[in-house]
């Protein structure tokens, strides 16, 4: 099982140990034609913009559209997924059916840590690290909400396209990464 991290920002190295942690084969992906072969495609958090126009130039959007991989955004990653990125031209791949705000918890929270309740993924709560984290303010009919925080949704899924608005990489905590392994697969 061949999975990506796409390696231009972000937490490259955290993401590749999770899924070497789970035994899959992991490729840093720069170029485009690194793509070939991917069964699913992490995008790190960092700076939607910058990550953004940097995919552009290497022609990934392109070679994403081709090989169609599944594809887990976090933070950042879920900007690069959206349909709608309130307020902004900026590039996305437009696969999720949902509207996000950038930096919508304002100044006063910039990061935070919080304690989110994810039914698929069993009991245990897990310790969600949000870091100037976008806000998911509509999601489409076609969209299964796995957590919220606040009555706001944090972890969605459309199809093969999964999203979270917190930093799993970060806590040492595999599970949600073993879920995306399981929707590769399938
Ligand atoms: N604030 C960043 C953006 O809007 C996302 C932050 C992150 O990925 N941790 O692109």
């Amino acid at each position: 099982m061949l999975i990506g991290v796409l390696g231009l920002q972000g937490d490259v190295a955290e993401h590749a140990s999770a899924l070497q942690k789970l035994h899959a084969d992991v490729r840093i992906v720069k170029k485009a034609s690194q793509v070939r072969g991917l069964r699913g495609l992490i995008i790190p958090g960092g700076e939607s913009t910058t990550i953004g126009k940097l995919m552009v130039k290497y022609g990934l959007p392109e070679a994403i559209e081709e090989h169609k991989p599944a594809i887990y955004g976090t933070c950042a990653g879920t900007i690069l997924l959206a349909k709608e990125i309130v307020g902004s031209e900026q590039f996305s791949l437009n696969l999720l059916d949902i509207a996000v705000e950038r930096n919508a918890y304002g100044r006063q929270r910039e990061s935070f840590e919080a304690d989110i309740s994810i039914p698929a993924l069993g009991d245990k709560p897990f310790r969600g690290v949000f870091i100037r984290a976008p806000v998911i303010k509509r999601v489409g009919k076609n969209v299964e909400v796995l957590a919220e925080h606040e009555g706001r949704p944090v972890l969605v899924k459309q199809d093969k396209y999964l999203a979270s608005t917190f930093h799993p990489e970060l806590t040492g905590d595999i599970r949600i990464h073993e879920y995306f392994i399981s929707m590769c697969q399938g």
